[in-house]
């Protein structure tokens, strides 16, 4: 960190604290040159929120059981890698935008449908149908891993 006043490069941090928000780090800085003091304020980097269940109990977000969901109902479908991966990003992108620390396993589902929606049609439809009875996408992910493609189609009730 340079100096605002002398622009010498090397300043010593007297002290570091999290704002209130918890949203920026501010350091307390000193010139090692010319003496005076200042501020610095940085970002924390933006992490995704948690999920909340139905239940109302939380869970970290995980890019793989997401993909795993998203590729089940997907499964022997015409869609490309590239393209379940550039869903993914948009969904995770989205996630971030939103701003919140913690977002309803409800909204996460539909932006998943969205995406899904634009990907493939039966797919969508396998995930909707399915994905509205249960808990959450995790669940969905375990249903589906246990029922067969079959009986997957007859759940449906819209
Ligand atoms: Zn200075």
């Amino acid at each position: 960190m340079r100096c605002p006043f002398c622009q010498h490069p090397d300043t010593q941090v007297l002290d570091t604290r999290i704002s209130e928000e918890g949203d920026s780090i501010r350091r307390r800085r000193r010139c090692e040159n010319c003496d005076k003091r200042f501020t610095t304020y940085e970002r924390i980097e933006l992490a995704m929120p948690t999920i909340v269940k139905k239940n109302g109990s939380r869970a970290e977000f995980e890019r793989s059981k997401l993909q795993a969901s998203i590729m089940l109902a997907l499964r022997k479908r015409p869609v490309s890698a590239e393209a379940i991966e550039a869903a993914l990003a948009r969904i995770e992108e989205k996630l971030l935008s939103l701003g919140a620390r913690e977002v309803a396993s409800d909204r996460l589902g539909e932006l998943v449908m969205r995406e899904l929606r634009k990907l493939d049609k039966i797919a969508y439809v396998r995930f909707a149908s399915v994905y509205r009875n249960f808990e959450d996408v995790d669940e969905f992910a375990e249903v589906l891993r246990e029922i067969r493609p079959r009986k997957t189609a007859r759940r449906g009730e819209g």
